[in-house]
């Protein structure tokens, strides 16, 4: 028996492998581990079912030059040919042309080592992770208001103690249901919950109030909640004064939020923004967590800072059973950004241009500190660079299927098809690595052991719990590997315990301090919460308790205004798309798609009644969605739970991307996944017969993309369709 952790979400629950019939694996509970207590989801309970399966890769493949498929080839060959024509593109075109993408969902040491690979091995500034797309907006945000960026910092169930917890653009009970639990219990308790999503989810179902605004505006929502508090005179003034700074300006700024102008931008209606503001500024503690729904957009940083600004203005931040949160999405989404593996980052949440903190990773990997190389392009921007003048010309993937999670990901295939070297490593056959022209198969989950950081900060270990397939290796070998073959031995360990050991070193002193943790101690206390900067510091469950992590201490209440989404509706796109997660599926769903256990219906499209009537579409019809970026053809599905003006397609698909916006956030690079403009139509009326791919020519100006200034239509109203639904005004 093994205790471990599931292989999806940031809750990381803890669980029991047990070895089954022939050389299956059963999941077993493992009460004792706090933050799940046993319970797992569905997805946690089928996570062994890639073992044994036939979609498990277990041979590096190359693509053979004559045919143009991929064909079996041996570990030296495949390694041999990735290192040679690595190595001459850089001799060729300089270090930068090749680059490295990570992922949320690699282990701590796993991020490491890829980011001491692409510094140290290649010499490549070009290194960034798919993270970037799920928790940057709120990292960034959390770094300007609070000096640190960790996703809670308290424990989870500090939830239960909270008076009020206002959930922004989180449906928590689908994507991880044993977290569920607080919200049932701070309810007996007689707390509140409120949730603010366009979608009226199963979490909304099990809240007290449910606020249902326009994609997109929820920055809106958050001025115009400060600007009723304010009024009311609910502002902690003592703790404004003392422990923050800049509110004199916000307070200023939120003066022309009135309530009947939110509703305009909003449609949440001023009576309900009313209630809203009541409930937060008469509630003793008050806690507000954002997740996907709030931080997807090209003002996902402004976002997450307006909704700070409320939770600092109430003077939450750092009581107990209260203050401000982000519930990270992926497994490591926390880990994974404390690295090396971002474009700005070393490991220990240092800035990769910062003299200090290259000197001091610099010693640790016994190398100078001018060898490194400086800040490189975020996420979505290295690929967009792909194969074009002056952009990388290899691409090296761990851990992320791009073509299914990028945004606008027709032009991320585009981009992908135009390198001279994609090399992907996975554990099958995912839409990006079917591109490749070198596949490499690697260990799972339950085959190698690693340590993550789930959604507290909470440094957790998953232990191997059964030997891997002949012929797969772990991510840590084939970097080491190939860093043997360019020149570099004994640079990548392939020890997971040693490299944590070293990660450990090279975080020493930096903001994310792991240099007092180690295995032992997590299988012993059921993780150790970060900062843990020596052997006996017991870790660092809640922080900003007596001071922020800023030079001065306080936090920085943050100017921002609204914008509203890069892409508004117009009279040719007229509905709002917007997208997000089921539960039976995982991000790209390149793994849970492959496990039987689990349901796989493929996308669907969500709709009202009332638009759904308009375009004369009744449940189960197949209809289309089109943006300015491509089509996607899929089931309706007909739900008065959805506003009118706004349609959902679950992302888990190819498809979905197809259809999203790559403008991006200017501070955290974050592209607006959460919100374009669409229209939608029968498949009948479209004359499409199938999923279709992309087939209108990229266009990054909008043809109509002046906001209309037109009201929006209020939560439940039942408004003519007839008339388009338009976006929001500023
Ligand atoms: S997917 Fe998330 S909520 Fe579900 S069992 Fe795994 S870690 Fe827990």
């Amino acid at each position: 028996m093994t205790n471990t952790h599931c292989p999806y979400c940031s809750l990381q629950c803890g669980m029991t492998l047990e070895a089954a019939r022939r050389s299956a694996l059963a999941v077993a509970p493992w009460p004792e581990f706090p933050v799940n207590q046993g319970a797992l989801c569905r997805k946690g309970w089928t996570a062994t079912g890639l073992r044994g399966s036939r979609e498990r890769l277990t041979t590096p493949l190359v693509r053979d030059r004559a045919t143009g498929a991929l064909r079996a080839a041996g570990w030296d060959e495949a390694l041999d040919l990735v290192a040679d024509r690595m190595g001459a593109l850089r001799r060729d075109h300089g270090p930068d042309s090749v680059a490295v993408f990570g992922g949320g969902g690699l282990t701590n040491e796993k991020a490491y080592a890829l980011g001491k690979f692409a510094r140290v091995v290649l010499g490549t500034s070009q290194v960034d992770y798919n993270g970037r797309w799920c928790m940057s907006s709120a990292a960034s945000a959390s770094n300007r208001a609070f000096g640190i960026d960790r996703g809670l910092p308290f424990p989870l169930a500090d939830v239960e103690a909270t008076d009020v917890l206002v959930l922004v653009g989180s449906n928590l009970v689908e994507t991880m249901p044993p977290a569920a639990r607080h919200l049932d219990r701070l309810r007996e308790r007689g707390g509140k919950v409120v949730v603010i999503d366009p979608r009226r989810t199963p979490t909304a179902e099990r809240a007290d109030v449910a606020v249902q605004p326009v994609p997109g505006t929820d920055l809106a929502l958050a001025l115009g909640l400060l600007h009723l508090i304010d009024a009311a005179g609910a502002v902690d003034e003592e703790y404004v004064a003392t422990r923050t700074t800049g509110f004199d300006d916000v307070r200023r700024s939120v003066a022309t939020w009135w309530p009947e102008r939110v509703e305009r931008v909003t449609g949440v209606s001023a009576a309900e923004l009313r209630d809203l503001a009541d409930l937060l500024g008469g509630a003793g503690s008050v806690m507000v967590l954002t997740a996907r729904g709030a931080e997807q957009h090209s003002t996902g940083t402004d976002t997450v800072s307006a909704w700070i600004n409320v939770a600092l203005a109430l003077g939450m931040c750092g009581k107990p059973g209260a203050g401000y949160g982000c519930l990270t999405g992926q497994g490591n989404g926390q880990g994974g950004r404390e690295h090396g593996q971002k474009a700005d980052q070393l490991p220990g949440y240092r800035l990769i241009e910062d003299p200090a903190a290259r000197d001091h990773v610099a010693a640790v990997w016994g190398v100078e500190p001018a060898s490194l190389p400086g800040r490189g392009r975020s996420a979505y921007e290295l690929l967009d660079a792909l194969g074009s003048d002056g952009g990388p010309r290899a691409l090296l993937v761990h851990g992320s299927n791009v073509v299914v999670s990028a945004p606008n990901a027709t032009h991320v295939a585009e981009r992908l098809a135009a390198l001279d070297l994609l090399v992907v490593a996975d554990l099958v056959m995912s839409e990006t690595a079917a591109l490749a022209d070198v596949v490499l198969p690697v260990t799972e989950w339950a085959e190698e052991t690693g340590t993550m950081t789930n959604l507290e900060g909470r440094v957790i270990l998953r232990e191997r719990a059964v030997r891997p397939p002949a012929g797969v290796r772990t991510d840590l070998e084939v970097l080491a590997a190939l860093a043997d073959r360019l020149g570099c031995p004994d640079t990548i360990g392939t020890d997971s315990e040693s490299v944590f050991a070293e990660l450990g070193r090279a975080s020493a002193g930096g903001v994310a301090d792991y240099a007092g943790i180690d295995y032992d101690r997590i299988r012993a206390e059921h993780g150790v919460f970060w900062p843990c900067p020596t052997p006996d510091h017991p870790g660092t469950p809640r922080l900003f308790t007596d001071r922020f992590g800023t030079p001065d201490g306080r936090a920085r209440c943050v100017l921002v205004e609204h914008r509203g989404p890069a892409e508004a509706t117009c009279d040719e796109y007229p509905v709002h798309l917007t997208t997000g997660r089921v539960l039976a599926q995982y991000q790209s769903g390149a793994q849970t798609r492959r496990v039987r256990e689990l349901p796989d219906d493929g996308p669907f499209v969500e709709l009202h009644p009332l638009l759904a009537d308009r375009i004369g579409a009744r449940d189960g019809d197949p209809v289309v969605v089109a943006t300015r970026r491509g089509e996607l053809k899929a089931p309706a599905r007909v739900v008065d739970t959805i506003r009118p003006d706004t349609v959902f397609v679950p992302f888990h698909w190819v498809g979905a991307n197809r259809l999203t916006n790559d403008a991006l956030d200017p501070t955290s690079r974050m592209p607006e996944f959460k919100a374009c403009a669409a229209r939608i139509s029968t498949a009948r009326d479209s004359g499409r017969a199938e999923v279709l791919q992309a087939e209108s020519p990229r266009v990054t100006t909008p043809a109509c993309s002046v906001t209309p200034l037109v009201e929006v239509v209020p939560t439940g109203s039942t408004h003519d369709l007839e008339t388009p639904l338009v976006g929001a005004a500023p």
